[in-house]
């Protein structure tokens, strides 16, 4: 069975213990690799490489960091199709979903950040003839990248680009539920000639190979997506050692539908924004607000829509969805599901794990599962959930379906609905949200501020944001 190594100092190395956990196929619940089971020796063997890189990563001019990534990224793309076909093997998403998001995805996010780097600027403020501010933006150390499992490769690349452009170096763990294509990247990087040390991969758990990084005291930053849980820890023990923090957490988004909305617009883009990727993307409209007038009507459609999208094969070009990433996870999605039946929630459709034929039979299907009747202030309308499930719930007015939208913890995203543009800007405004989209989901521009509010995160990356995260701005006065 094939073994993921780590990628320690430009090499692929064994865990220092020798251990290795199981990586499963969600398609089929079958093991099919193994990962490093690594530990603090592993951590701080990668640290030390980055922090010996960084001395030349950090002075090499621009012009050919950017060049080295560009290469990275024209080396990726050779290898799209191996990659397409692993992100949906150790995920459990339709390879078409891999084809047409997660891998083109990776190399898009580092060229980008190649080129950003050379048209980035920093400011300068005079001060009336007597004197002249201007700020360098150097880069900091050993930057900590740590990644969830539900875009593996995009949202590792989506860390790593911005922080190698801006002269840091790395060592990142991505989630040990989806090693795959991280490993295949190390490869990738030892082809394409980037330096040693500049990149380290360490594969694990996140208490035995999570926490020894972000608290690792040559770690002075720190970029993490995933689960707010886990960001509440990561944010109480960086915060003694005034590490810079990057939080990108969980969210409850709200997807608003106004009665004058372009109906089969909106009901498209309901469906899409609840299950791609089997609902668990972090920006997932998992909340679904529909107007009195028009709900029986939108809600039908949108159970006629469901109908017709096929759970199937991950490889079956013709599956929407495919299977969950875990059967822990396929079991926390079945529970809530459970607890949406208990507090009196009507599932309209779906509501059950799919059995598939053959093969496919253990494999962890959930049916994308559409429930109304719940309050918007119930378990099930509060907590993210991270699977294709949404629930329909109406409203009357603005004010009100404004007040539900900003009931729960979370800040990360929501869609709004409407023909009206006036009622657009304003609903906008007044959501607590980092990202909002009008009559639309998840059309990303990688130069925004990207990011959450409230439980949903700290900070923002996305373009120049990235930057300034990842450099460490230095005021210099001169005196004329
Ligand atoms: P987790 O928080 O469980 O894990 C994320 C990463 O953190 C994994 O690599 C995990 O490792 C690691 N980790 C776990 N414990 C620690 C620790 N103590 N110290 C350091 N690292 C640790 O999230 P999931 O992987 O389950 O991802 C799903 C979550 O991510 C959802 O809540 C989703 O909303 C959120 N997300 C947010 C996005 C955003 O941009 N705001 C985008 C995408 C997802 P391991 O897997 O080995 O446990």
């Amino acid at each position: 069975m094939e073994k993921i190594l780590n990628y320690i100092n430009g090499e692929l190395v064994a865990p220092t213990n020798g251990n290795y956990l199981d990586n499963y196929n969600p398609s089929n619940g079958e093991v099919y690799s193994l990962i490093p089971d690594s530990e603090k020796q592993d951590i701080d063997n990668a640290v030390v490489a980055a922090k010996e890189a960084f001395k030349g990563w950090s002075k090499t001019p621009k012009q050919k960091r950017s060049d080295i990534l560009m290469k990275l990224a024209d080396t990726i793309e050779k290898y799209s199709d191996e990659l397409i076909k692993a992100e949906s093997k150790d995920n459990g998403k339709p390879e078409t979903l891999a084809a047409h998001v997660d891998i083109p995805r990776a190399p898009a996010n580092i060229r980008f950040f190649a080129g950003a780097i050379l048209h980035d600027s920093s400011e300068m403020h005079e001060m009336d003839g007597m004197a002249i501010n201007y700020t360098l933006r150097q880069p900091i150390g050993v930057a900590a990248c740590i990644s969830p499992w539900n875009l593996p490769l995009y949202l590792l690349t989506w860390k790593i680009a911005p922080a190698l452009a801006a002269g840091n170096t790395v060592v990142a763990k991505p989630s040990e539920v989806t090693p795959m294509t991280a490993y295949i990247l190390s490869k990738i990087c030892i082809e394409a000639g980037l330096p040693k040390g500049v990149l380290n991969i360490v594969h694990g758990l996140g208490s035995k190979t999570g926490d020894p990084l972000t608290t690792h005291p040559d770690t002075p930053i720190v970029s993490f997506t995933g689960g707010t849980v886990t960001g509440k820890h990561i944010a109480t023990v960086t915060a003694p050692m005034f590490k810079k923090l990057s939080l990108e957490l969980g969210g409850k988004n709200p997807n608003i539908i106004f009665s004058d909305a372009d109906f089969d617009k909106s009901v498209s883009m309901a469906a899409r924004a609840a299950f791609t990727n089997q609902g668990q993307i972090c920006l997932c409209g998992s909340r679904l607000f529909v107007q009195e007038e028009i709900y029986d009507k939108f809600r039908d459609a949108l159970v006629t829509k469901t109908s017709k999208l096929k759970l199937g094969d991950p490889k079956d070009t013709t599956s929407n969805l495919g299977a969950v990433v875990s059967k822990d996870h396929m079991e926390k999605i079945l529970a809530k599901i459970e607890l949406a039946r208990t507090l009196g929630g009507n599932i309209l459709i779906g509501g059950e794990r799919e059995i598939l034929e053959g093969e496919l039979k253990d494999g962890y299907y959930v049916q994308p599962t559409i429930i109304e009747g719940l309050s918007s202030d119930c378990d099930i309308n509060q907590e993210e959930i991270f699977g294709p499930v949404v629930s329909l719930i109406p409203f009357k007015t603005e004010e009100e379906v404004v007040e539900m939208a900003n009931s729960t913890k979370y800040g990360l995203s929501a869609s709004i609905f409407t023909e009206n543009i006036s009622k657009a800007h304003r609903v906008a405004a007044n959501i607590d949200s980092g990202i909002v989209w009008i009559n639309t989901w998840l059309l990303r521009d990688l130069r925004i501020p990207f990011g959450g509010m409230k439980h949903s995160g700290v900070g923002r990356e996305g373009g120049f944001k990235s930057l300034q995260f990842f450099t460490e701005p230095k005021n210099v006065c001169v005196k004329i």
